[in-house]
């Protein structure tokens, strides 16, 4: 269904049950096909050897684009470890909270791709720095979400658009269908209901307030 509106990205969530998560992600992959990537996040939940385990099997299964955060986010030696022991690109989420965090992980050889949240690292002159450094180290980026409702996705979607350079396929959500009283209007719409980032107009970030309000 997704995949059918337009994202071109679906991201599983992993990380409780190997078993349970081999099983889901391999029936994401027959729903979709090739019609869209599969991304994996685990949120901290393996250990090293539990990850790799569950990795290894995944990728005798279906290609993924990438694995978030395979192990907790304190780890960055066992990050670099698993990193080395599978195909997958690995992102960094928890671990990356400011541009300290990014030059250790980079230093580690321990991700791929560095998982930007406007809210997480502090703002978006704090983001922009993130990306800086991940640029320097030859890193990626993405632009992820801690279920902002509109303004802080308004925000997150013109740092995407700021930092394209770096940046890889996000994930950002928007609250207000979580929400139904978030302030913003509905000017993102499409960017949830149909895959599409459309970058909002107008001054600052672009939102207005919902005539309700
Ligand atoms: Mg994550």
């Amino acid at each position: 269904m997704f995949a059918d509106m337009g994202f071109n990205v679906i991201k599983v969530k992993v990380g409780k049950d190997p078993d349970r998560d081999v099983r889901a992600v391999e029936e994401v992959w027959r729903a979709i096909g090739d019609r869209a990537s599969i991304r994996l996040d685990a949120n901290q939940g393996y250990d090293v050897s539990t990850a790799i385990r569950a990795i290894r099997r995944i990728e005798r299964i279906c290609p993924i684009e990438s694995v978030e955060q395979p192990v907790p986010r304190w780890d960055v030696e066992g990050l670099a470890e698993v990193r080395r022991a599978v195909r997958t690109p690995i992102m960094a989420d928890e671990a990356i909270f400011g541009v300290h965090d990014v030059f250790k992980v980079a230093r580690a050889r321990a991700a791929d791709i560095i998982n930007i949240k406007i809210g997480k690292v502090g703002g978006i002159y704090p983001a922009l720095k993130v990306a800086a450094v991940a640029e320097s180290a030859g890193l990626k980026c993405a632009v992820g979400s801690n279920l902002e409702l509109g303004i802080g996705a308004a925000a997150g979607l013109h740092f995407a658009a700021s930092a394209i350079p770096v940046t890889v396929a996000g994930d950002l959500m928007i609250g207000p269908y979580l929400h139904e009283r978030d302030i913003a209007d509905r000017c993102l719409e499409r960017l949830v209901m149909q895959g599409e980032s459309v970058l909002p107009a107008g001054a600052g970030l672009g939102v207005e307030a919902c005539a309700q309000w």
